[in-house]
């Protein structure tokens, strides 16, 4: 198994150890975004989370030469306009040189795009591992039924990333990848920020001497997600840091799946990204046969 989340806070990648806490870049840009990533490397973030999408990997690559590359794990991810395998291809190359790094230890598909054949995509991802151009290959916003498809084609997946948070959950999603050894990220734990306003969060974080925050990513944890939540607020950024000093009962966790199950995911439908998702999908519609 290349992804492990354990009881004592850390992610084991590969039998490296990392923090079970990652940190989301977006939508972080330029100086702003720079010093974000100096001020997390100072908490102790080491798992990064960015996107071709996000415009930000050329003050993330300044902040890493100065840190010292290899001490992090960097995840990038490449549009759904870009899954064919020249623009694959140049997608790569031009995150890497932005990055000022020889490697990516992740790269996902931001979105599945059925248009383009996964066979073709996957062969190119297989190809930049094979040139260590990428340690591991992930997916990002799929089903369980896209991860069915993905497995006939025998490629390495390590990760999937996609939306978790106690205002939504989708345990099949969770378990598709638990059960085959690979490793959840939640993206937007934080419900976007909405979740601190949460009834039930605050009155259980009120109990544990924590935050609403704090008791989200802690659920995600306990649910061996790898959270990443985003803030360029140091205080946040330290607090959504210190989530290993308690842990929610059996009875807290049911009542947040109780609330995640009855929510409804962020759609990418008709709001002009280019694409629509393709969560409704049947599995013969999830990257069909060429
Ligand atoms: P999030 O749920 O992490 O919420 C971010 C918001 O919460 C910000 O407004 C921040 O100021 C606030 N916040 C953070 N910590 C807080 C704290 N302790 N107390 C109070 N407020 C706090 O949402 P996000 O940033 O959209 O998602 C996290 C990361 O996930 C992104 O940065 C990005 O890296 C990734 N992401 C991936 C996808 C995808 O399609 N794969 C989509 C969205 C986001």
């Amino acid at each position: 198994m290349t992804v492990q989340i354990r009881q004592d806070g850390k992610c084991v990648i590969e039998g490296v150890e990392y923090p079970g806490v990652g940190y989301g870049t977006w939508p972080l840009r330029d100086d702003v975004c720079f010093h974000a990533i100096l001020d997390a490397a100072r908490i102790g973030y080491r798992i990064i989370d960015t996107a071709t999408l996000y415009g930000n990997h050329v003050p993330i690559g300044k902040a890493l030469k100065k840190l010292g590359r290899e001490q992090y794990y960097v995840t990038s991810k490449v549009w759904p306009n870009n899954h064919r395998p020249q623009d694959l291809k140049k997608d790569l190359v031009k995150a890497l040189e932005d990055l000022q790094t020889s490697y990516l230890d992740a790269y996902l598909l931001h979105w599945p795009n059925s248009k383009t054949p996964i066979e073709d995509t996957m062969e190119a991802m297989v190809a930049a591992q094979k040139a260590g151009l990428i340690r591991h290959i992930g997916l990002s916003n799929v089903t369980p039924n896209h991860l069915k498809r993905i497995f006939e084609l025998k490629v390495p997946i390590t990760w999937v990333q996609n939306e978790m948070h106690p205002h939504f959950y989708e345990p099949s999603e969770v378990q598709a990848c638990t059960s085959h050894g690979i490793g959840f990220q939640a993206w937007g734990p934080l419900g976007r920020g909405r979740l601190v306003e949460d009834s039930l969060l605050k009155k259980i974080s009120e109990k544990h001497h924590k935050t609403p925050a704090q008791v989200a990513l802690r659920w995600i944890f306990q649910h061996q997600g790898l959270s990443l939540p985003g803030s360029r607020n140091p205080v946040h950024m330290q607090q959504n840091f210190t989530l290993w000093d308690f842990s929610l009962s059996k009875e807290e966790m049911e009542k947040i799946d109780a609330q995640g199950l009855h929510g409804e995911r962020e759609r990418a439908v008709g709001i002009g990204l280019g694409f629509d998702d393709e969560f409704d999908y049947s599995y013969e519609q999830c990257w069909p046969h060429t």
